[in-house]
């Protein structure tokens, strides 16, 4: 018989029940014991679920108030002094190693004010974990034993359960070193911590445990010789211990096979690999097996929102039948559920049609048992069948194909993403529209989303004021904007994006191919949770976007008003993608639905043109080599295509934020003008990387994610600086991303500031 298993399933609960209580607990209304009573719910109702589902291995320590890492680095005690020396509570030191505290003095309790730990996005997810932080004086030890206690929560429930624990190997190389300590080798405490670790698996065998899973995600990065190395020292650890459960290494997002090398004759109990995102290395990793390991096979989709296909995994299933037998064969989810919205149940208002070609997570629980039946030979012929009816009309429907869409794409060439126009030409032309003077000021787009913003949206939204109402309430916001704008005295302005929910969201609904949920959330880190729009179909835009706000906003001032749209990578990033076709496909649709809007602004009497692509280097595939080459190439093509459709004199701008960018792929969008965020960067390199850019650059001057107002000297310090090796008239100056996130008091004092340490360099000049 064939077993089931699931590695992880969300635990921010079917309606949002844990970011509700959370924040509640943060803001002081409700307790420490409620809190805590919520999260117990959620957990006992996940097991039940899957219980009831027929689900044979059901995780444990799944399940967390913030994040599974930050969990594990509390456990061991990594916890850097500036948490350790307030007397917080074990969960407020969670927290506030979480996201920061900042508490004023009372009652003889001292102030707090510590920021939070390093956040880093979870491998090529929009999953954020918080980062380990050791320092030569780590000193590992457990503090508590969560893993423990909520297995005999589940035990008490009358369920068995599978820890997960994130393995040694990748919770130290996910790690970093504090200042400090920087020239500390995190390998090097792996001896300490396997004691640790050994007194934890310990632990758990007295309280019954069979086996654990231990993620080792970190096997599909590119990893140096003594990573590597370091899987031997610590699993023949473990498996001298005597009576420690059994162990399940398990692996997820890509594939494992540049690194063979450190998992063979590894001796573990059984191994788990994720043959969604690649099947290629299959008979690779079988052949690893000695004749006691167990396989798990991840099938069915982690990562996105798709009903699976029976028949399909049944077959790649009865492979590894075939080679190992029944009982050392296991049917499983590709990672952890995590990464998918809860409960299809809850979607009320989708589309038949639509709904029927999705799964959630608690859907997801059904396809591994199903499979599992399947391949045991137990009649389960009625759900094939429906299945199978699913998968077929899916394929055949109208609302996938779009034979339109499909012809512009085959009719893509060399002339459709190159501009007409080398930059030279095309600068000189755009100078001679524009007028600009040295050293030109902008900002990247969205002006503060005030509550009066919220309020008439969800108003309109509602019914409530009509449609003409809401387009004055955004005509007077255009207004307000532009006004400050000129006032400040900013060179390139922009209409502020009142009318947008969500630079993604916004455009999504417009058009055609896309669907949304109105309770598919995702966490995202902490208490942030995200609802990605879902691509069913062929990608196309009927009618303009963006035309209309922006038309408004150049038709009121005399200064060149500058268009702003979410770029086709980043419209693909932030959605669940398709399965059925190349996520390259998708993308070039998005850039020809993006282009139409494009050629529309430029038409409309629109000179400066953004698209944003923020997510660009998200993308980006794991490993180094052929797949990230090829990855870089067609993301530029989709934003050329999105951007060549304009004469030279259009001025193309984009912006980048959130990670590192390497000059080599923002030059292949060949974009007249980039902004890159910039102002947190202390590596002095990173300037000088940028030297020889062709085009036109701004670093962004301020961090828009904090209230801080940089005073004028320092705008004209860090200009200085920049200037020192960079040509002032290749230099924009604007801030690092959008400001909606901020107050109007802080933007207009920075915004000053920055402008006229803009014109105090052209005094200079
Ligand atoms: N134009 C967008 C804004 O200003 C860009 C947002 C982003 O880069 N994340 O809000
Ligand atoms: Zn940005």
């Amino acid at each position: 018989m064939v077993q089931s298993s699931v590695l992880g399933f969300p635990r921010i609960g079917g309606n949002r029940e844990l970011k509700k209580v959370t924040e509640a607990y943060w803001s002081g209304k409700v307790s420490e014991d409620e809190l805590l009573r919520v999260g117990k719910e959620i957990r006992e109702h996940n097991w039940r679920l899957q219980q009831d589902a027929g689900v044979d291995i059901i995780p444990s320590n799944d399940f967390s108030y913030y994040d599974q890492v930050l969990d594990l680095s509390l456990l061991f005690n990594v916890i850097p002094d500036q948490y350790a020396q307030h007397d917080l509570s074990e969960i407020d030191t969670l927290f506030a190693m979480g996201r920061g505290l900042q508490r004023g003095e009372s009652e003889g309790v001292a102030a707090v004010d510590v920021t939070a730990l390093e956040m880093v996005k979870w491998f090529d997810s929009n999953y954020h974990y918080v980062r380990p932080t050791f320092s030569n004086s780590t000193e590992f030890r457990l503090n508590g034993q969560k893993p423990v206690d909520e297995y005999l929560e589940a035990k008490e429930l009358g369920i068995e359960t599978r820890p997960v624990l994130l393995g040694p190997v990748s919770f130290l190389h996910l790690g970093k070193a504090e200042r400090e300590s920087a020239d500390l080798d995190l390998i090097s405490l792996l001896p300490n911590l396997l004691q640790v670790y050994v007194e934890l698996l310990q632990k758990l065998a007295e309280a019954g445990v069979e086996s654990v899973q231990l993620d080792e995600p970190v096997l599909v990065l590119d990893l140096p010789e003594n990573v590597q190395d370091a899987y031997k020292t610590a699993y023949e650890a473990f498996s001298n211990e005597e009576g420690l459960p059994k162990i399940i290494l398990t692996t997820y997002f890509g594939t494992v096979t540049p690194n063979l090398r450190a998992i063979e004759n590894l001796p573990v109990d059984g191994f788990h690999f994720d043959f969604v995102r690649n099947p290629e290395q299959f008979e690779e990793v079988v052949d690893l097996l000695n004749e006691n390991q167990t396989l798990s096979v991840g099938i069915v989709d982690g990562r996105n929102i798709w009903k699976n296909d029976f028949a399909k995994s049944s077959e790649f299933v009865r492979k590894a039948i075939d080679q190992l037998g029944e009982d050392r064969v296991i049917v499983s989810t590709s990672s952890s559920l995590l990464h998918t919205p809860v409960d299809l149940e809850n979607e009320r208002k989708l589309d038949d049609e639509v709904k029927d070609w999705f799964s959630f997570a608690a859907q997801k629980l059904n396809e591994v048992v199903i499979i599992a039946k399947n391949v045991s030979g137990e009649d389960v012929s009625e759900e094939l069948e429906s299945n199978a009816a699913s998968i077929a009309a899916r394929a055949a429907s109208s609302i996938t194909h779009d034979p339109s869409v499909q012809e512009r794409i085959g009719q893509l060439n060399q002339a459709t993403s190159t501009r007409s126009s080398p930059f030279e030409d095309r600068l000189a032309k755009q100078q001679e529209s524009l007028n600009l003077p040295l050293l030109p000021t902008t900002t990247i787009g969205s002006f503060p989303q005030t509550k009066d913003i919220r309020v008439n949206r969800n108003k309109f939204n509602k019914g409530e004021i009509s449609a003409e109402e809401y387009e004055n309430f955004i005509n007077s916001e255009i207004e307000k904007v532009i006004r400050f704008q000129e006032e400040v005295g900013l060179d390139v302005l922009v209409h502020g994006e009142p009318e947008r929910n969500d630079m993604v969201q916004y455009f999504a609904e417009k058009i055609n191919g896309y669907v949304f949920t109105t309770n598919a959330w995702v966490q995202s880190y902490g208490s942030r949770y995200v609802r990605p729009p879902i691509i069913v179909g062929d990608l196309s835009r009927p009618e303009a976007m963006s035309v209309k706000e922006t038309v408004y906003a150049q038709s009121i001032t005399t200064k060149p008003v500058k268009g702003i749209l979410t770029g086709p990578v980043t419209c693909l990033r932030w959605s669940f993608p398709r399965n059925d076709i190349d996520q390259k496909i998708q993308a070039l649709q998005l850039a020809l639905a993006i282009r139409d809007e494009v050629t529309d602004l430029e038409a409309a009497g629109i000179k400066v043109i953004q698209v944003d692509e923020p997510a660009l280097r998200e993308g980006l595939p794991l490993r180094d080599g052929q797949e990230r080459a090829d990855y870089f190439n067609w993301a530029a093509e989709a934003f050329r295509v999105a951007t060549s459709g304009v004469s030279d004199q259009t001025q193309i701008h984009s912006h980048f934020c959130y990670s590192d960018f390497d000059p080599n792929h923002v030059r292949a969008l060949d974009a007249d003008v980039v902004s890159i965020e910039f102002s947190k960067k202390d590596d002095p390199n990173y300037i000088a990387q940028f030297q020889s850019y062709p085009n036109h650059i701004g670093l962004g001057l301020f961090d828009i994610h904090s209230p801080r107002v940089p005073p004028k000297e320092e705008f004209i310090e860090k200009i200085g600086t920049i200037l020192g090796s960079y040509p002032p008239e290749k230099f924009w100056i604007n801030p690092d991303c959008g400001l909606k996130t901020r107050g109007w008091d802080e933007t207009s004092a920075s915004l000053h500031n920055m402008v006229e340490a803009a014109k105090h360099f052209r005094e200079h000049y």
